[in-house]
């Protein structure tokens, strides 16, 4: 089934006449990325970092970035060096390790009969990797590699799993965690239509109508400013901060949308907390200030657009209730409308993990994540532009 088929009777509409605040996410929801060339930058500079700044041998510069490793949805086990995939119960239906998936009755012994992940919360944390993001299956990836290279006598025998990680984890920080700092934004900045998949008419046009429809339109991001500035003045022009009532950036999610959280919002110019604003880049800040800011309840009167369904779709519902989009890409890798390289790997990808969706015939638990969080998804804001026009023609007759 079409993910283009019209929508315009779904009940999502409903909301969306009522709500008075539409905001997004940006990587992967407002920008979209020539994956294939993004995840080979993200992979050499992990492998630069651990290299020149980790002491890792030279060959690790030579480890190429292969797409069917590490897909979204998988659960990398840090303590066991397997990569998962699992079932809405949480039951793993595959595990790989190294280039070999485990044989069932391994998995049971490594796991227990059931091979359920009990204690597996949706979250990173020191035991599981969530993979939920590109950066993420690049960290996954090489996780992988780096223990098919250690058990294959390439490196370190006393160097642990967990080690690993905490090796990528650092390499992350230093090469995203500071716009001054790194390979990473430089390398994109050099090449901007090589990493940017243009959608700049969609986006201009899709902002454009929503103003016209009254709402007003926020940008929700963990990206760090000067990320923000080089991918919005690329997509937008000089003048994006326009096209934002709203601008918060590093904004921590999932953490922002918890409602125990007194992360102030930072005015980081002057370098000091401040009350949200509009129409001023705010840093940091949480879910309570900015729904007291907006006058807001915990109602339907804000829309969110996001990619992660967990850090996005998932805590914006369950806290706040927030009415939900998500951002589901490979709504379209079903329609096999895409054509980009990565996109060209996708049946590899499927040959080795199955279905994104399924799972022996029950949903996965990506997909059952996304179906219970979210309130309406399409595989791009340019789909939904697609549907907004639909439902502007058809559906708001009806209602
Ligand atoms: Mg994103």
């Amino acid at each position: 089934m079409s993910n283009r088929k019209s929508k315009h009777n779904h009940p999502f509409w409903e909301k969306y006449l009522s709500s008075k605040y539409v905001g997004f996410d940006l990587d992967h929801t407002i920008s979209k990325y020539h994956k294939l060339n993004l995840l080979t930058v993200v992979t050499t500079c992990i492998a630069k970092y651990l290299v020149n700044e980790q002491g890792y041998p030279k060959e690790v510069l030579g480890i190429t970035f292969d797409p069917k490793i590490v897909v979204k949805g998988n659960i990398v086990d840090l303590e066991k060096g397997n990569i998962l995939k699992l079932d809405s119960e949480k039951k793993i239906s595959k595990a790989l390790h190294g280039d070999t998936f485990l044989h069932e009755t391994e998995i049971g012994k490594e796991y227990g009969e059931n091979m359920i992940l009990d204690d597996l919360q949706g979250f990173s944390n020191k035991k599981y990797l969530v993979v939920g993001t590109y950066f993420e299956i690049c960290r996954g990836f090489f996780f992988n590699r780096l223990v098919l290279m250690r058990e294959n006598g390439g490196l370190d025998p006393n160097k642990a799993n967990q080690d690993f990680m905490l090796d990528l984890v650092s390499s992350v920080a230093y090469n995203f965690g500071n716009y001054d700092q790194g390979e990473f934004y430089p390398s994109v900045s050099q090449d901007l239509p090589g990493i940017f998949d243009d959608n700049s008419k969609d986006l201009k046009q899709l902002f454009q109508f929503l103003k016209k429809d009254g709402k007003k339109i926020f940008l929700l991001t963990n990206s760090l400013y000067g990320y923000v500035n080089l991918t919005l003045d690329y997509l937008l022009g000089s003048n994006w901060q326009e096209y934002f009532d709203l601008i918060l950036y590093s904004a921590r999610k999932p953490v922002f949308f918890q409602s125990n959280s007194q992360i102030p919002f930072i005015d980081e110019k002057k370098q000091k907390e401040c009350s949200p604003k509009f129409h001023y880049p705010l840093k940091n800040g949480n879910v309570k200030d900015l729904m007291k800011f907006l006058n807001l309840e915990q109602n339907n009167e804000i829309i969110y657009f996001g990619d992660h369904p967990i850090g996005d779709i998932r805590e914006a519902k369950n806290n706040f209730n927030w009415t939900t989009v998500s951002i589901v890409e490979e709504l379209d890798q079903l329609n096999n409308e895409q054509s980009d390289n990565y996109s060209e790997s996708i049946e590899k990808r499927k040959q080795f993990w199955g279905d994104y969706f399924y799972c022996n015939k029950k949903p996965s638990y990506w997909g059952a994540i996304l179906n219970q969080f979210s309130d309406y998804q399409t595989a791009s804001l340019s789909h939904f532009l697609i549907d907004l026009k639909e439902f502007q023609k058809f559906g708001a007759l009806e209602n």
